[in-house]
């Protein structure tokens, strides 16, 4: 089989006007923007996807959200579908981010009908599941991550173009925004058993063909022996996705294990 390709995928979160978008465009080396051995992906807050959509436009560099709703239209006052994600170029979308779970009470069956809507629209989804410092250290916490990918996932019937489309990001909450990476081999060992559990959900060819992401303070002087590792296809990377420098050096320690 052949290896999966890498995925870097920066998550701004609630930073960047439409200049500052602009200005990271700018500053994004050439031969970051031509890369095409590792799939590149910027998540942008909505007030600057338009822009971005105009200046990704000749890049390789594709165009995600960080939520959305799972309606279609209506009376969701503050809300965003899936149809006008689409309309201003979004090929991504974030899920379940642990910060909508925790701030925004997101739980699992809504994180499963924003997955569905992302899918039917076109869109792929990166499905975010991760576990507390508290449940880590309670012990468990394994059941808790199976089970996010189990329901999170619930009523996928995984054909391998969905494969192709799903990625799934762990992120130990503990370990996001705060400097303390999990090791490397530790992420490995738990993207292996959700690879377990994805095999058993859908078969060896679909487990094997998914890509599973790490996300936790990872930055350009960690990827290049976190994407070594057998079960981790790539990050999901917040504030060293923030500066342009920081996210070529990103894409270009994982350069050497795409296709
Ligand atoms: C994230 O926001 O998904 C994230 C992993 O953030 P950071 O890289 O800053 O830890």
């Amino acid at each position: 089989m052949a290896r999966r390709k890498p995925v870097i995928a920066g998550n701004w979160k609630m930073n960047k006007t439409q200049r500052d978008a602009a200005d990271f465009v700018a500053a994004l080396p050439d031969h970051t923007r031509r890369e095409d051995s590792v799939e590149m992906i910027l998540c942008a807050p909505f007030t600057a996807l338009s822009t971005l959509q105009t200046l990704l436009k000749d890049t390789q560099v594709q165009l995600g959200a960080q939520n959305m709703y799972h309606e279609p239209s209506g009376a969701y006052t503050g809300e965003i579908s899936a149809d006008m994600l689409r309309a201003v170029g979004c090929q991504y979308v974030v899920l379940g981010h642990s910060e909508r779970r925790e701030i925004f009470q997101e739980n699992d069956v809504l994180v499963n009908l924003k997955l569905k809507a992302t899918l039917s629209n076109g869109m792929n989804p990166i499905l975010c599941i991760g576990e507390s410092l508290q449940e880590r250290e309670a012990g468990q916490f394994e059941e808790k991550l199976l089970n996010q990918v189990e329901l999170g996932l619930a009523g996928i019937n995984m054909s391998p173009s969905l494969a192709e489309r799903i990625l799934i990001a762990y992120e130990p909450i503990w370990a996001i925004g705060t400097g303390k990476t999990c090791d490397e081999s530790e992420a490995n060992r738990i993207l292996g058993l959700l690879r377990h559990k994805l095999t058993q959900l859908y078969g060896v060819d679909r487990a094997q063909q998914m890509r599973l992401l790490y996300g936790g303070s990872v930055k350009p002087s960690t990827i290049e022996s976190q994407i070594q590792q057998s079960d981790i296809d790539g990050a999901l990377v917040g504030g060293a996705s923030l500066e342009a420098e920081s996210f070529a050096a990103l894409v270009s320690g994982c350069k050497a294990f795409g296709n």
